[in-house]
């Protein structure tokens, strides 16, 4: 059953408040502006719940409106203060907002500011390490300011403002002052009318109503600028006929705040806090909080762990079933870092690897032990897979081949469980510490930390790496090989040399052997998917390029899976064959139809100008083909079921990481259906086999979301193997056994 600390985000909508929604669609579904009788039940039930909403927020003689939600209620609120400020006699000179305010708030101010060409500046409010609001500044600019907007509490942190403080800071200005109040309904004390609050946005679904209904608190007297005109619904202050089932359902969210039966009260959310906080501490030692508990709502911890990034937590966390959020969003290619940590001057580690995990007023005793069992389980399976570097060791002894990307440079760690010796090939510094790591906690001998090649747009990290798990380099050469050997050997395995100078003169490729032959070949930048390495480096040996490259297929042949330095589209390997299908030069090369010099000049053409790379590191090639996905791979789950049927025999992949696939396993499909375990970070100890299977045989990789399996599948049939697949939106479409809106209140 799903665990949903996501409340911050979104909440289910309460049992109540359905059945309030339904009545008004089915049974009490007038407009209430209609003068008939069925418009006038409409409009008493508007009424009475705007009532409470008044008592509920301490909203005295302002205004009330029912809007669609914060982001509406915020745009009528900066719109209607600039409005006024356009016609003030004397100009302000600033409009201030709190640093780590909701973007809506910031986004708003510019853009009315840029429409009605008011053109003021506008300033963020600086927030101190607890997040709270620097009121020295604030008081220092209040006098100048025409707009000031700072929220009740923070979405990202839970930090709770401090209004009073803010509200002494604007003593003697002239300043509106916008409060957004959408984290703080329902689990702060507002009393609006108390404070010169000029306007307060709130949003139903923030607090177990739907989405698309939400209030604005207009102090009586504070300016107002209506943002839709029309009918003249709203006292002619918001047109449009009024959202009744949102209203219903909102209503019904208020009168169980009123009856203080629904709700936990704040001292027992901050107990189960600090059990959820307590459990996070022992599952993840070395964890940090970003904000003062004390500070803070007691629905929300915002935490990092070191050496742990907030992609793997969330996708460990999923696939115990439990929701949380990154606190930063992540583009394909970087972690975008959170400004609201930013803005508290927090390091650069823990404002990219933030978790956010929330919780809604409605929780219970036996959800939050859920919870805390399920966070344990989570660290468990972290400390199993070697990955929390401030956890001893409990973990298997793995095998076989890993692969590590870094803004398109691939790193290689091949393990072998009996000999428990390892070998690392191009090494990355940004990960020293996560591999030096991963080798005491599984306690391998560092057989040798090989380099394919002196790179260009990184230095070697081979010594780091060795210092950090307190090995002696030994007598190797530049690239780390030991001199003298012939072979290095891994168990049953061995890993030998071929030069293969072009792309720099040092190039070489590592062929790595088992006892049925040659498995794979570590080719560096020589050959990438796409691309061959650029040869106009000073380092480079054009000339002898093409000789390399026809002496590595006389050693490895057509078939052999090359694993490249560079995989900038998440190809993960190649063949000479599918190479050459792909890169023409190639081809002419290896056929013997351009001699090496006039490749060289061919080469030379093609790198004339060759721009950085989406991650602004050196291109370590000149692409030839595009880089666009092949047709599309994505099956939906029905055509999955259906395909299980047709085909006996056809290969599931699960492609999540061990530590998300010890935590939970897809449902079972049918009986002819074969199961595979290969983590995406390990697919090229399977790519060969898989490529091997009858033509006929499907292949369909799942993931959590179904991002990684469509990389698989892609990958695989650009490596010939057209029947591969990907379960679009992966394991979080497969249908559970509970719907998770009931589970969310079933307990
Ligand atoms: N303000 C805060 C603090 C929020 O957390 C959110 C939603 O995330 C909003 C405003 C925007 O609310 P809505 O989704 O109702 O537009």
């Amino acid at each position: 059953m799903e665990i949903y600390l996501d409340a911050n985000a979104t909440t289910p909508v309460l049992p109540q408040a359905r059945e309030a929604a339904l009545a008004a669609m089915a049974d009490d579904f007038g407009n209430p502006s209609s003068i008939h009788s069925t418009g006038l039940k409409a409009r008493a039930l508007m009424d009475g719940v705007r009532a409470r909403a008044r008592r509920v927020l301490g909203a005295g003689g302002g205004r009330l409106l029912f809007l669609s939600g914060a982001t509406e209620g915020i745009q009528t609120a900066v719109l209607s203060a600039l409005g006024a400020l356009r016609n003030a006699p004397i100009k302000p000179e600033l409009l201030l907002y709190g640093a780590t305010e909701h973007k809506a708030v910031p986004e708003a101010i510019k853009h009315w500011n840029a429409l009605l060409g008011l053109n003021l500046q506008v300033l963020p409010i600086p927030v101190g390490p607890d997040g709270r609001h620097d009121l020295d500044w604030l008081r220092a600019r209040a006098p100048r300011a025409g707009l000031v907007c700072t929220m009740a509490a923070n979405n990202e942190t839970g930090v709770i403002s401090d209004l009073d403080g803010i509200e002494a800071a604007l003593a003697g200005s002239t300043a509106l002052w916008m409060v957004d109040g959408v984290q703080a309904l329902g689990k702060l004390p507002l009393r609006l009318a108390e404070r010169r609050i000029d306007y307060a946005p709130f949003s139903g679904h923030k607090l177990y109503a739907p989405k698309g209904i939400g209030l604005l608190y207009v102090r009586d007297g504070a300016p107002f600028t209506p943002l839709l005109a029309g009918g003249g619904q709203e006292g002619a202050l918001r047109s449009g006929t009024e959202n009744m089932s949102g209203i219903a359902a909102l209503g019904a969210v208020l009168a169980a705040l009123e009856d203080g039966r629904t709700f936990r009260e704040h001292a027992t959310l901050v107990a189960f806090r600090d059990r959820l906080a307590e459990a996070l501490q022992q599952a993840f030692p070395g964890l940090v909080f970003n904000a003062p508990p004390e500070l803070c709502l007691p629905t929300t911890l915002n935490f990092a762990v070191p050496g742990v990034s907030s992609k793997l937590l969330l996708d460990l966390f999923d696939a115990a079933e439990l929701r949380v959020s990154g606190g930063s969003a992540c583009s394909a290619a970087k972690a975008a870092p959170s400004y609201v940590l930013e803005a508290m001057g927090l390091p650069a580690w823990q404002t990219a690897s933030s978790v956010r995990l929330s919780f809604g007023p409605v929780a219970d005793r036996a959800f939050i032990d859920e919870a805390c069992a399920r966070i344990r389980i989570c660290g468990e399976s972290l400390r199993d897979s070697c990955l929390d570097p401030n956890a001893p060791s409990q973990a298997l002894p793995a095998d076989g081949l890993t692969r590590f990307i870094v803004d398109g440079a691939c790193c290689y760690l091949l393990a072998d469980a009996d000999s428990r010796r390892a070998v690392v090939i191009d090494p990355l510094p940004e990960l020293t510490e996560r591999l030096a790591q991963w080798l005491r906690c599984q306690n391998y001998e560092l057989a040798a930390v090989l380099d394919t090649h002196s790179h260009g747009d990184h230095a070697s990290s081979a010594s780091e790496l060795l210092a950090a798990v307190r090995q002696h380099r030994g007598d190797v050469d530049g690239l780390g090989w030991p001199r003298g050997t012939d072979a290095i050997a891994l168990g049953a395995q061995s890993l030998t040399r071929l030069a293969i100078p072009g792309h720099t003169q040092d190039s070489t490729a590592y062929l790595l052997h088992d006892p049925q032959g040659l498995r794979l070949a570590f080719v560096g930048d020589t050959v990438m998917p796409g691309a061959l390495g650029r040869s106009d480096f000073e380092q480079s040996a054009p000339q002898r390029y093409g000789a390399s490259l026809r002496q590595l297929e006389q050693a490895v042949g057509p078939h052999t899976l090359l694993l490249p330095g560079h995989d900038y589209d998440d190809r993960f390997a190649s063949t000479l064959a599918v190479e050459c299908v792909a890169q023409p030069l190639l081809a002419e090369v290896l056929g013997g139809r351009v001699d090496d010099a006039d490749f060289a000049a061919a080469k030379a053409r093609l790198e004339q100008g060759l721009a950085l790379t989406e991650y602004q590191t050196v291109a370590c090639g000149a692409r030839i083909d595009s880089g666009c996905p092949l047709s599309s791979s994505e099956l939906t789950l029905a055509e999955l079921t259906q395909m299980a049927c047709q085909h006996a025999g056809l290969v599931l992949v699960d492609v999540r990481e061990p530590y998300e696939q010890r935590l939970g396993q897809a449902p079972e499909l049918g009986r002819g259906v074969k199961r595979e375990a290969v983590a995406l970070s390990g697919l090229p100890n399977a790519l060969a086999r898989w490529t091997a299977l009858p033509a006929e045989t499907p292949v369909v990789f799942f993931c959590r979301s179904g991002n990684r399996s469509a990389q698989a599948a892609q990958a695989l049939r650009r490596l010939g193997h057209e029947r591969a697949w990907s379960l679009s939106g992966g394991l979080a479409l497969w249908p559970r056994i509970t719907a998770a809106a009931d589970a969310a209140f079933a307990i």
